[in-house]
């Protein structure tokens, strides 16, 4: 039995859409599907204002632009994450700040934010890794304390929740991803939400090449013209039709990812209790959105072994983020400073196969494989 790591999902309207888009003679952005999925987030999750674009790695650097960041400003975020957390806010001249993440979770420690704010800090970036919460209440008190915003990379968010409120309506603003490998894909293509009124203006503008082109199209200015700094990402029409049919299938998309999530629990439950730190841990206040299941092995040579193990049995495991703090980009901008559980987690996590089409049968056989592994 073959089973790769990921098949990116196809509802079966997505054709339709797109041929709708294509007869409605209008391409560009901020057409018809554009305005039909950003309106569904807003309902959904009671988002204030959401804005698509080409890519979450083009929301957040919307929203480091949003945020003002000025050379020689300080950013917080978890080591343990993709270069798209960070990268936005190096354009803009930034110095990141990386913070170590929790044992139990890869997620942001938030124990360990408030020793790193200077009075350069601008920002906070938590990523909820996996789709499971950071403490936000926590987070969003040191940023009230210090002045600052936050932003939440909410790439693998959708559909979760920390203490009953969704994730990406948290803080100042948050950005989501659609690229083929989360629980929503349009190939590529993302979302900025904007929680703080005061830049949902300046979003519009910042999206459409720093023109007010949106407000003009309102009737709220009688010309358009260029006021601000900006560029183009705002997602074109077919990308908004492959979206908007994703959105149609979202509860049974998700109702799907789950069932294949909790059949990998239960499968590795009996093992879990020789290895207390194998299964993810999701912490009371938050939920778990079905994004990812991932392993924690006791170190890197226990990994390499388990995905050459699964690899021999056609199963495609991988593992995920190298410590951003270690890359060969930051490593001399961060200098010394050990971030010891970022590490481990960059060493002993192991992502296993999830997708939409993924069927319980091959559930069975990847965890039966993981079994055969740990009794050898
Ligand atoms: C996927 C991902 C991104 C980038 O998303 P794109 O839509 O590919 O730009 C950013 N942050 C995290 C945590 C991600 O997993």
């Amino acid at each position: 039995m073959i089973v790769p790591f990921n098949i990116p999902y196809v509802t079966g309207l997505e054709i339709d859409f797109i041929k709708q888009a294509l007869e409605s003679k209008k391409l560009c952005g901020d057409g018809k599907f554009t305005k039909d999925s950003q309106a569904f987030f807003e309902k959904r999750y009671g988002f204030p204002k959401t804005l698509l674009t080409t890519s979450c790695t083009d929301a957040i650097e919307m929203s480091a632009i949003l945020a003002d960041i000025q050379p020689g400003d300080e950013v917080i975020m978890p080591s343990y994450t993709f270069v798209s957390t960070a990268n936005p806010f190096l354009l803009r001249g930034a110095k990141i700040v990386f913070a170590d993440s929790e044992k139990a979770t890869p997620n942001i420690d938030v124990t360990k934010i408030e020793s790193l704010v200077t009075s350069k800090t601008k920002a906070i970036v938590p990523v909820h890794y996996a789709g499971i919460a950071c403490d936000m209440d926590v987070i969003m008190d040191i940023a009230e304390k210090n002045n600052l915003l936050v932003i939440e990379d909410a790439a693998h968010s959708i559909d979760s929740k920390y203490k009953g409120r969704f994730l990406g309506g948290i803080g100042h603003m948050a950005a989501f991803s659609f690229h083929e490998t989360k629980n929503i894909i349009s190939g590529e293509g993302g979302m900025i939400v904007i929680n703080d009124q005061k830049f949902a203006d300046r979003a519009e503008i910042i999206r459409e090449k720093g023109t007010n082109r949106a407000q003009f199209f309102r009737g709220e200015v009688d010309k358009y013209g260029w006021v601000d700094i900006g560029s183009s990402f705002l997602t074109s029409e077919i990308i908004a039709a492959y979206l908007c049919a994703q959105l149609q299938s979202i509860d049974a998309i998700q109702e799907k990812r789950m069932d294949l999530w909790e059949r990998y629990f239960q499968n590795l439950s009996e093992l879990a209790e020789k290895m207390p730190n194998l299964l993810p841990v999701i912490p009371s206040y938050a939920t778990n959105n079905a994004h990812m299941f991932y392993l924690k092995c006791d170190n890197l040579n226990e990994r390499t072994q388990l995905i050459s193990h699964l690899s021999s049995n056609e199963i495609k495991a991988v593992f995920h983020y190298l410590s951003l703090h270690k890359s060969k980009m930051y490593a001399d901008f961060h200098g010394k400073r050990e971030l010891a559980e970022s590490d481990c987690w960059t060493d002993c996590l192991v992502r296993l196969p999830l997708f939409v089409d993924m069927t319980i049968e091959q559930v069975d056989f990847v965890t039966e494989k993981i079994l055969d592994f740990y009794s050898a």
